[in-house]
């Protein structure tokens, strides 16, 4: 069954999270194991500021220090990966398998490409060209997503079709 791949999954991810906290010598409080849980279940890749936002709501005991010294923590130790769009907010990836992520430049939505593109095998391919050994993996793609792409599109469409507002000649 799908969900139960999907919810042991979760387990596993919630599991390294925690031990991490663990071997860092942090208590497992309720308040880190929540903020744990939260990024074991999560898909997107969120900001500081969405996990305090999102958690808030049903832990209301939570401080936005703890929110944020769990977080750093847990990046300066490797189980979550800092993407930063220069000005913006800092936003992790709790994904800990390689894979690719499709970064919009517009909207700032950060996803994870599902599709057939193994990241291994590039690890593998660079191997075999320079002798240099992958560790972990980590694949940004830059861009533009679907929706702004179109909005961008509707945007220019709009202005080309919108009579200049200086009378010709
Ligand atoms: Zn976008
Ligand atoms: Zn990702």
């Amino acid at each position: 069954m799908e969900t139960d791949v999907e919810s042991s999954m979760t387990q596993a991810k919630n599991d390294r999270l925690l031990q991490v906290l663990k071997q860092a010598g942090l208590r497992l409080t309720p308040q880190r194991r929540a903020i744990c849980t939260w990024l074991a279940m999560t898909d997107r890749h969120p900001s500081a500021y969405d996990l305090y936002e999102d958690l808030a709501l049903t832990h209301p005991e939570i401080s936005r220090a703890t929110v944020y010294n769990t977080l750093n923590v847990l990046q300066e130790l490797g189980a979550i990966v800092e993407i930063s769009f220069g000005s913006d907010q800092i936003h992790y990836d709790t994904n800990p398998e390689p894979h690719v992520n499709l970064i919009c430049l517009r909207c700032h939505t950060i996803i994870d490409f599902r599709g057939q593109l193994d990241v291994n095998l590039l690890g593998e391919r660079v191997l075999h060209e320079t002798g240099f050994q992958t560790a972990a993996a980590k694949v940004d793609l830059v861009g533009f997503c679907a929706e702004c792409r179109a909005q961008r599109l509707a945007e220019i469409r709009k202005l080309a079709s919108q009579p200049t507002s200086r009378q010709p000649d």
